[in-house]
């Protein structure tokens, strides 16, 4: 196993083929490419090849004297086993006979299941109700639930193995179930995940319906079984020539089936595989590995419920894309257990059906290999995984044995659209927060004493409407890194100092003193009564909600004033400069931050307000402002913004994008671009970016709102760069917006280009 070679972990989701499975192939379309349908004896031989593939897959199945089918994968499997089901039901209801009135489905069933129950139950019109039968918190279908309901139910679908856990279901504990209430419920089990992986004796259950698919076990994708209990109700979903004995017509897809066949083969040979014992074994080194890696990992589902080829985990304090992004830096293709979103990463319905905790859900990964897989592959699997502890501990994102070095930096963090900010100081090993938000409290805290920060204050930029501050909470966990004045009785958190700095209108205004730089407190009323910005030396304000990124922050709250805010507007345009950061409270279009300038050019109200020949006076400004905030969502509702936002992207966005058969050629136009990484440093550390050249600068996104200013009087053309081209294009968005014109994105991002494995 190379140590630089992409590591595989993604098998629930497919697999390579096989060897054996692609000579298969390649033999069944160049050699043996006759239809299995024809009479002559190229068809004859292909109809001899698919026939011993159906008796192989019979054999494997324990199909008995069930139907096995050929389709295209599970999802039609499901489609036929339903459509099936459903149209026995309506004909048997047409009679005047008793059906039930649900279709139940396990609650952690992949989407293709109540997908198809739902499509098919509105299309056959039998309007029964489709309901999902709970999981217990080991993900095992609830059995005194089905217990009940199990009179009424007319067709029951439950999985055999759960693709994102691994949890396989007790299905003798169902059938009992089944039998012993009498019911008459068809069953169809989905046993996608069990093939290969579990032993299936199909015809000596009660089970009616079981679609698989090739490419979950080395075959290729387009091919897949359904196996049909001998007497159950058929209905052919595709009609046509009338191949599979009229059950499925269509020319068979006879490369896959002859590719399945090979791996069917391997199965029944036993030389091919590795027992359940040895997977074991290989999730026991790679639990070893991860729990070292992490120390507060927690495996999803117990493993004596599981698959042993699949490993679903959360790290607390890290959200499931975030570990996603750390093992694809390692070159691990692993699946994280959420679905992302635009600005939120959406929990794994699985985790959330067995009601385990929300961090949980939000946290998870899921880590599975292949029956096939082999010693040295899980060796070099765990040896990365001990690297990416290694490097998150190097980035003080994990507590390790030894201190890291203190750095000076603004750090932004960004939580469902709204910010936290970090600002730390080498020398003198000291740090401020702004905005503390509840779900980086841990990560805050990693930070500092990871680093040895000595913690001046925490400060608010107002009273959140949005979420609770936990500041005090926070002080509380940090209280042995506090300086002495750290802990106030103000509101917002303002030490008590007698520190002051005149600004540049003149007035004087309390600072706090971060090593070489200083941080002015400026009340700045309108948002909240309370609010005010804190203002770094000239380089950064952090405004809270007063400034938004292309936009003001409502004055509709009781404590709110759009005249004070038209003042405020005024007082902060006096004492910051055209180019000073604007750092927000919130960030909802992935901007980062913003300048005076930048929002002069935008045009909105902030423009308006501070326009030199016509300015809008505060009578118009607060007609304008309300007339805004009325198309915000009302205070109350569930994600409240907390004021209004414009960011477009600009009209030459497309041809800003290098793809990448362009980037030889912009290479050679701009030989003296400058690559710019912007994943994060620990992602940066394990994969080298630059696919081409040596010399790459990191500038995580974390950190883009401190470098900006820098990056805009870059006189180098940027070229930026990520895993997948999502968080460079965010970036190269951004500084466009601050005026930066010679800056461009390479889309589809480092997936593009040959794995680089940094091995430090
Ligand atoms: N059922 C389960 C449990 C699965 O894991 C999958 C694929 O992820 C499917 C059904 C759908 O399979 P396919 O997309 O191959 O049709």
């Amino acid at each position: 196993m190379s140590a630089t070679a992409e590591l595989y972990l993604d098998a629930n989701a497919t697999t390579p083929v096989l060897p054996a499975a692609l000579s298969a192939a390649q033999n069944a379309m160049t050699e043996a490419y006759g239809n299995p349908s024809s009479v002559h004896c190229a068809g004859l031989r292909a109809k001899a090849l698919m026939e011993s593939v159906r008796a192989s897959a019979r054999r494997v199945l324990g199909a008995g004297d069930g139907k096995v089918l050929f389709v295209s994968g599970a999802t039609e499997g499901i489609q036929t086993a339903v459509l099936s089901a459903l149209v026995a039901l309506r004909e048997r209801r047409a009679r005047g006979e008793p059906i039930g009135s649900t279709l139940l489905y396990g609650a952690t069933e992949h989407k293709a299941v109540p997908e198809t129950l739902k499509h098919w139950n509105q299309l056959l019109g039998l309007n029964l109700e489709v309901k999902a039968l709970p999981v217990d918190s080991d993900g095992r279908h609830d059995l005194s639930w089905l217990r009940e309901q199990a009179p009424a139910c007319a067709l029951l679908a439950t999985m055999a193995a759960n693709n994102e856990t691994g949890v396989v279901s007790d299905l003798p504990g169902l059938e009992a179930v089944l039998n012993d209430s009498g019911s008459a419920a068809l069953w169809l089990v989905d046993g996608v995940q069990a093939l290969g992986k579990l032993p299936l004796m199909l015809a000596a259950t009660r089970i009616d319906y079981a679609p698989f698919s090739g490419h979950k076990l080395y075959a290729p994708k387009g091919v897949g079984l359904l196996y049909v209990r001998a007497g159950a109700p058929y209905t052919p979903l595709m009609a046509g020539g009338g191949q599979e004995g009229g059950l499925r017509s269509g020319t068979e897809s006879m490369s896959s089936i002859a590719a399945l066949g090979a791996v069917l083969n391997a199965l029944e040979a036993g030389d091919t595989f590795t027992s359940r014992q040895t997977q074991g074994q290989y999730r026991e080194q790679l639990a070893a590995a991860l729990r070292d890696a992490f120390p507060g990992i927690v495996f999803n589902a117990p493993f004596e419920l599981t698959l042993p080829t699949t490993l679903n985990f959360s790290v607390p304090g890290f959200a499931s894309k975030e570990l996603l992004d750390l093992f694809d830096a390692a070159q691990m293709r692993v699946s994280s257990g959420s679905a992302c979103s635009a600005n939120k990463a959406l929990p794994s319905f699985v985790l959330e059906a067995m009601q385990l905790p929300a961090w949980r859900a939000a946290s998870a990964v899921r880590l599975s290999f292949g029956p096939a897989a082999e010693p040295a592959f899980i060796e070099e699997a765990c040896r990365r995984i001990r690297a990416c502890g290694q490097a998150l501990r190097r980035s003080a994102l994990l507590r390790g044995e030894e201190l890291c070095p203190a750095e000076s930096g603004v750090y932004q963090f960004n939580a469902e659209g709204a910010c936290c900010w970090l600002l730390t100081d080498a020398a003198s090993q000291s740090c401020i927060i702004i905005d503390p938000l509840e779900e980086l409290a841990l990560r805050l805290e990693t930070q500092i004493r990871s680093r040895d920060y000595r913690v001046l204050a925490i400060l608010d930029t107002h009273s959140h409407a949005d979420h609770a501050s936990p500041r005090l909470a926070l002080l509380e966990r940090l209280r042995d890194r506090l300086a002495d004045n750290a802990d106030t009785a103000d509101t917002l958190g303002w030490p008590d100092t007698r520190a002051r700095r005149t600004l540049r209108d003149g007035r004087a205004v309390p600072v706090l003193t971060l090593g070489e730089q200083t941080l002015a407190k400026l009340p700045l009323p309108g948002h909240t009564a309370d609010s005010v910005a804190y203002l770094l030396n000239d380089s950064h304000a952090f405004v809270g909600d007063t400034v938004l990124i292309g936009g003001l922050g409502r004055t509709d709250f009781v404590s709110s004033s759009a005249r004070a805010l038209f003042e405020s507007l005024h007082s902060l345009a006096a004492v910051v400069s055209e180019t000073t950061l604007l750092c927000p409270a919130h960030d909802y279009d992935f901007q980062f931050a913003t300048t005076l300038a930048a929002e002069k050019a935008a045009g909105g109200l902030l423009a308006q307000v501070l326009c030199p020949r016509a300015p809008l006076s505060v009578e118009q400004f607060i007609t304008e402002k309300t007339k805004a905030d009325q198309g915000l969502n009302p205070p109350g509702s569930a994600q409240l913004l907390c004021g209004a936002t414009r960011c477009q992207g600009n009209n030459d966005e497309q041809a800003r994008h290098i793809q990448p058969e362009q980037l030889a050629a912009f290479l050679a136009h701009h030989p003296d671009v400058l690559w710019l990484d912007v994943r994060e440093a620990h992602e940066h550390a394990l994969g080298k970016s630059d696919p081409l050249r040596a010399e790459t600068r990191n500038v995580p996104l974390t950190r883009l709102a401190e470098q900006m200013a820098q990056l805009l009087k870059e006189p180098r053309p940027l070229l930026l760069v990520c895993r997948s081209g999502s968080r460079s294009h965010k970036a190269a968005q951004a500084l466009r917006r601050l005026g930066l014109t010679r800056i461009w994105d390479l889309a589809g991002g480092l997936a593009h280009y040959p794995p680089v494995y940094s091995q430090e």
